[in-house]
């Protein structure tokens, strides 16, 4: 059977999607009961990025403005031993690191990056949290006692929902876990609830018809 069944692991809305593997294409489950077929670009175009021509397959090393292919062995090799001398030279922190979001994803990563970051010893430590969402987890540390106990807004059942310095239609609703985030706040204006955004800035969720917003520094 061509068609499978999968939850997308690009971010923590976790959309239903179904993979069609002889087409290569990619679409939103409409029977998913949590995302209802919502889909975005990032998830959609995920067979043009693994099938793309131009993609990288195996590391580079840079030669002045030229790059030449070389071994794992190599590269692992050769990058050990600079970020070595880099430590020595400029002190532990100056090699920072860097986790992008689909390693909270993946078991092998999610493993494997603490003992990593313990053997870099560096404190320059950088990953899509630190980029943002850590003043969501501190608001957490501080209110539940845990940085991880993020609460999800009954975004499909309140007749009155307040966000402050939140851009869900820009987010995808990512960390809400709210799948297809654009139409439940469509939804809420269609049962006559009301959506107040509290930002700095106009953002596309102020934007949006079922808002009032308040904005200043
Ligand atoms: S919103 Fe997130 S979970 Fe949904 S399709 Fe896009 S990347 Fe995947």
């Amino acid at each position: 059977m061509a068609q499978r069944f999968h939850t997308c692991m690009l971010c923590e809305a976790v959309c239903g999607l179904t993979v069609d593997v002889e087409t290569r294409s990619v679409r939103g489950d409409p029977d998913d009961p949590f995302s209802r077929g919502h889909i975005c670009p990032k998830a959609a175009a995920i067979f043009d990025v693994q099938d793309d021509a131009d993609r990288i397959r195996e590391p580079q090393r840079r030669e002045g403005d030229a790059f030449r292919a070389i071994s794992w062995k190599a590269a692992l090799e050769q990058a050990g031993a600079r970020i070595a001398e880099v430590q020595r030279k400029y002190g532990r922190n100056a090699v920072g690191v860097y986790l992008g979001n689909p390693s909270v994803h993946s078991y092998a990563a999610l493993l494997a990056t603490p003992l990593f970051n313990r053997a870099m010893g560096t404190r320059s430590r950088f990953s899509a949290t630190s980029v943002d969402q850590l003043p969501a987890m501190l608001a957490s540390l501080e209110m539940f006692g845990h940085q991880l106990l993020l609460p999800i807004p009954d975004v499909d059942r309140t007749s009155f929902f307040l966000m402050l310095g939140a851009n869900p239609r820009a987010s995808n609703g990512s960390l809400m876990t709210a799948g297809g985030i654009s139409r439940r706040l469509d939804e809420l204006r269609e049962r006559g609830g009301k959506l107040v955004v509290v930002d700095p800035r106009r953002c596309s969720t102020c934007s949006s018809p079922s808002s009032a917003s308040a904005s200043g520094t």
